[in-house]
């Protein structure tokens, strides 16, 4: 029997090969079209030549450990013993998955906030978990009165992702307090806080669970360096975590994975040395602006986006297609690819959204809005 009977291809691969097969314009899937850093060029290049080849220990270069630990420490104030709360991984994805199979059990029911990103409820799965899905406001701020009625004695684990995909909302002060004061009757619970887009974040610098006190004691932390230093087909990531829970997250990742690829942890720690985050929000908001402003006069609605690069719009003025349909006839007939909100659902709500990835040249948004605008 399948344990993931509901599971078809990605709505990401359909979408993006719909537009490789239509010669649209993609903004469906979420990566930079723009080049990398030459910089980031420059360190591979040289470094490929040296004896970076072979297995790296388990948990991660040290240099690199050494620099995620400097990182944290200087954004969110947080010291990280390297050798026991750090592990890096093969992308966001990997950690999420680790996480979850080395702390869930059978029977566990782990909430999920919808519209979720699509890996949460499958990994949760595989390991026997029961995935508890309840739905965020309509305005996809955190409903707290659904997570309150929706933990029971058997929840493990609440995912949270903040900045969000795919609505780029971002969580208030106000929000990590109403959660707090919600958990500290429930101590069995633990956070597995999805923090990859944690560099874009345009409404207030991005709040991390790394400094929230009251829960860093049972709280996972997933980074990507792919999204925060756009090159996510290298798929490096990293989770923090403390000690006991990590123990138990390297156990499984051991036996997965083993050690991360030894090139990119090579060539990322020493880009570390060199690469400014706090540039990111900027480019990235320069681009968001771009982007909402050459559609602003289309049919399209444009909701707002507080973080991430991806625009969430409404096109209940053009059509009452579901939105995977209108989706498909927007590759097809006008030459544009997004990713429709429904598939962030369990139960497929459908509320005429779609989601465009602005992490693009600005020629391509240009371009893009163009054809957006002609409908
Ligand atoms: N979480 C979220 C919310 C994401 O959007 C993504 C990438 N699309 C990931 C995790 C996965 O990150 P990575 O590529 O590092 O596995």
């Amino acid at each position: 029997m399948s344990k993931l009977p509901n599971t078809t291809t990605s709505i990401f691969s359909v979408m993006s090969q719909l537009a490789n097969e239509h010669g649209a314009i993609n903004l469906s899937q979420g990566f930079p079209n723009f080049p990398v850093d030459e910089r980031l060029l420059e360190i591979s290049e040289r470094l490929l030549w040296g004896n970076i080849h072979q297995y790296t220990p388990m948990a991660g270069l040290p240099s690199l450990l050494e620099k995620i630990a400097q990182l944290t420490f200087k954004n969110y104030n947080r010291k990280i013993n390297t050798a026991t709360q750090m592990l890096v991984t093969a992308g966001a994805t990997q950690g999420i998955f680790t996480a979850i199979s080395a702390l869930v059990n059978k029977g566990d029911e782990v909430i999920i906030l919808d519209p979720s990103y699509d890996s949460y409820e499958p990994s949760v799965l595989v390991a026997g978990g029961i995935p508890v899905r309840i739905a965020l406001n309509e305005d996809y701020s955190p409903n707290f009165n659904r997570i309150e009625a929706a933990i029971t004695a058997k929840t493990k684990m609440i995912v949270i992702n903040n900045p969000h995909n795919p609505t780029g909302k971002i969580w208030s002060e106000a929000d990590f307090e109403a959660l707090e004061l919600i958990l500290e009757k429930q101590p069995q619970v633990l956070i597995l806080s999805d923090e990859v887009y944690e560099y874009i974040s345009f409404l207030h610098p991005h709040i991390s669970f790394h400094t929230r006190e009251k829960l860093i004691d049972r709280t996972i932390v997933a980074s990507s360096f792919g999204k925060s230093l756009h090159v996510t087909g290298w798929k490096v990531g990293y989770l923090i975590a403390p000690e006991n829970l990590m123990l138990e997250i390297k156990k499984v990742h051991q036996f997965l994975v083993f050690s991360v690829n030894s090139l990119s942890q090579h060539i990322i720690s020493e880009y570390l040395d060199v690469v400014d985050f706090n540039q990111i929000s900027k480019m990235y908001q320069q681009k968001r602006d771009l982007f909402q402003n050459l559609i602003k006069n289309s049919r399209f609605e444009v909701l707002p986006c507080d973080g991430t690069y991806f625009q969430v719009v409404n096109y209940k003025n053009i059509s009452t297609q579901n939105d995977v349909d209108f989706a498909r006839e927007l590759i097809v007939k006008h030459g544009v690819a997004a990713i429709p909100i429904s598939v962030f659902h369990n139960d497929a709500t459908d509320r005429h959204m779609l989601r465009f990835c602005f992490a693009k040249t600005d020629e391509t948004l240009i371009a893009a809005a163009e054809k957006l605008n002609s409908i």
